[in-house]
């Protein structure tokens, strides 16, 4: 039942490239990370159902067919997770958007969690949450695992990079959850960083 979707799509990976790139600044890794979480996010959200509906065009009636925001919510975990929020934002402006906050224990690589503010009416929206690594899985299922208790009507994960490991860590959790993602790395460093990957996402964002 566990999916795992690569976006192998030639714009996204040369996008991922600019991310790996130790030279790419970090406000070019912000635009680019926007960017490509547009991409990602148009694969993630193919299955959206469709509602019909009758516009007026300049010439006559025409029965189109739209998604229904309030269907939707976007979770973004914290703190790199943000990078990612913004491009989907410009994909789905009225979706609800919500967050988890999670840290890693330098460690145990076990996630702590710190904040957790989610939409109202979960139980009626279809769910992305959003974190660019899938490293370890741990924060990934922790976030997946808060979402889940509200009940929503389905939920994918969406990342810029994930490690194999961690994909089997995440789908022993969460069998149900598709797992969309630019590529799938060689493994985890002794840190629990994903080789060759792009580094620490958040310090790469925001410059710390
Ligand atoms: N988080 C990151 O930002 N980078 C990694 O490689 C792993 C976890």
């Amino acid at each position: 039942m566990a999916s795992v979707v690569v976006v192998d799509h030639p714009v996204v990976q040369h996008k991922l490239g600019l991310l790996r790139d130790r030279e790419t600044a970090s406000f070019l890794f912000r635009d680019v990370l926007r960017e490509i979480s547009v991409l990602l996010a148009y694969e993630a959200t193919r299955e959206l159902s469709l509602e019909e509906h009758e516009v007026m065009t300049p010439v006559g009636l025409a029965v189109t067919r739209k998604v229904r925001p309030d269907r939707i919510a976007v979770v973004s975990v914290l703190r790199a997770g943000e990078g990612m929020r913004e491009g989907v934002q410009l994909l789905l402006p009225r979706a609800a958007y919500g967050h988890v906050g999670l840290y890693r224990n330098t460690e145990t690589l076990e996630a702590v969690q710190y904040y957790v503010n989610l939409p109202p009416g979960m139980s009626e929206k279809r769910c992305l949450v959003l974190d660019p690594m899938l490293a370890t899985g741990n924060s990934a299922a922790t976030a997946v695992t808060r979402v889940k208790e509200k009940r929503p009507r389905g939920i994918v994960f969406v990342c810029v990079l994930a490690a194999p490991e961690g994909l089997e860590r995440f789908h022993e959790e969460h069998p149900d959850v598709t797992v969309f993602t630019g590529c799938i790395d060689d493994g985890l460093d002794s840190h629990g960083y994903i080789v060759p990957g792009l580094g620490d996402a958040g310090d790469r964002l925001f410059g710390t």
